[in-house]
């Protein structure tokens, strides 16, 4: 069983006060804390180990180019992809930018199909749009239930010869709904489609086996996972990413260049242009340590924990509407509207009281306007520090609220 209060103590700024309070972190599906193992990590590489990777001749430098690599294979490892199969990136959002460019260019053409869900995140939705006003495909959207869940028939009604892509999160940032990515990928696969898998919300809360979801495409962060900004990955099948054309150009990605013509740098290289962020590899590779000793698999137990706490709680108050579906189906994410209040208002209450939650679209406008929700939502989200303590305070702060500015 996973011991929250014990794991906080290794984030030094969970041991900070906000407004004078004990710091309550509420807002791990927007980013996450990092523990002191990866600040240290971090630091131990930039003060001992840095130089540049695979262009460097000394001893230095070799060292930097072995943990870059031991790093990229252990991060690969964590959701079962080889080295080959892992292309790291600054992001999920670049990791999408990439297979958007680079499948249209190799794949799509007019009169093709891209179909999405309603509840993607604008990184899974606007890459898409740009790329379909240049070739001329169109992008279409699987509808929800009302319980917050994806509309499979939905789905698999919209889905058709003419249907090239199907890119869908795993996990939804504004209900919580966990996909079943292996039955999507399936359906994908047999309509000759191409999967992908939005992996921000997922991978970091539970065990994510890209082999065994079958996917094509599989996308994560890694500052939503304990490690550094910057730092993000798209793991791939072989055979796809080899007939795909590169995104970037440049340094590092190419075999050979002459003045008139280049040729690219084997996987996962040819992917990954420019010097590479080697220091926030080896802090996701830290990271990833870390959440090995932990256990991912007692990550979703306890967020489910807390969950189901929170909505016991709020439901309890009888002024807080949630938003998605039982717990049993989400992760660790409860967006909600106090009654009679802006969710901004919420928001900054909160803070008052050394909270911190998300409010707003939380980068989801069109599934916002699709649950009707013009001003948006509250939203908090839990992760491995977080205890039952923290949802009591942000109960307890909510409560005050409604009394200050509800109706
Ligand atoms: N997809 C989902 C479901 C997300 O929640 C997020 C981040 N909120 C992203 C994609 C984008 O992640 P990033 O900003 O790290 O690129």
């Amino acid at each position: 069983m996973l011991d929250a209060k014990k794991i906080a103590q290794d984030f030094p700024i969970l041991q900070k006060k906000s407004r004078g309070k004990r710091f309550v972190y509420l807002n791990s599906a927007a980013t996450t804390q990092k523990p002191r193992q990866v600040i240290e990590a971090i630091s131990d590489f930039y003060s001992n180990h840095h130089g540049t990777v695979h262009r460097g001749s000394s001893e230095i430098s070799a060292q930097a180019t072995e943990m870059f690599e031991k790093a990229h294979e252990n991060i690969g490892k964590f959701v079962n992809a080889s080295m080959q199969e892992t292309v790291l990136t600054r992001n999920t959002t670049e990791s999408l930018n990439l297979l958007a460019y680079s499948l249209s260019k190799k794949y799509l053409k007019p009169g093709d199909e891209v179909l999405l869900t309603k509840m993607e995140h604008h990184s899974n939705i606007v890459p898409w749009q740009q790329l379909a006003l240049e070739k001329g495909f169109t992008v279409k959207y699987a509808g929800i239930t009302k319980s917050g869940e994806l509309d499979i028939s939905d789905l698999q009604e919209k889905i058709s010869n003419k249907t090239k892509v199907v890119s869908f999160t795993h996990c939804s940032n504004v209900l919580g709904t966990i996909n079943d990515a292996k039955e999507i990928s399936r359906i994908a696969r047999d309509a000759g489609a191409i999967s992908i898998v939005d992996g921000a919300q997922s991978v970091p809360h539970m065990m994510v086996d890209f082999k065994k979801i079958g996917c094509d495409f599989l996308a994560f962060s890694g500052h939503k996972m304990l490690g550094p900004t910057g730092i993000g990955v798209l793991a791939g099948k072989k055979e796809r990413f080899e007939e795909l054309p590169p995104f970037l150009f440049g340094g590092d990605m190419i075999s050979e260049v002459f003045f008139d013509h280049s040729t690219w740098n084997d996987l996962p290289f040819k992917f990954e242009a420019g010097t590479p962020h080697s220091a926030g590899a080896i802090g996701l590779s830290a990271a990833i340590d870390y959440l090995e000793k932990i256990g991912i698999e007692d990550v979703l137990r306890h967020e489910r924990e807390l969950t189901k706490f929170a909505f016991e709680k709020l439901s309890g108050l009888g002024f807080v509407e949630m938003h998605g579906p039982i717990p049993e189906k989400r992760g660790g994410v409860i967006s909600f509207n106090v009654r009679g209040i802006h969710p901004h208002d919420v928001g900054g209450v909160l803070d008052e009281y050394g909270i911190e939650i998300r409010t707003g679209s939380h980068c989801a406008q069109p599934l916002t306007r699709e649950l009707g929700l013009e001003s948006g939502s509250a939203r908090m989200s839990f992760y491995v520090y977080n205890y039952r303590e923290d949802i009591e305070a942000a109960v307890e702060a909510i409560e005050k609220t409604f009394r200050l500015m509800g109706k």
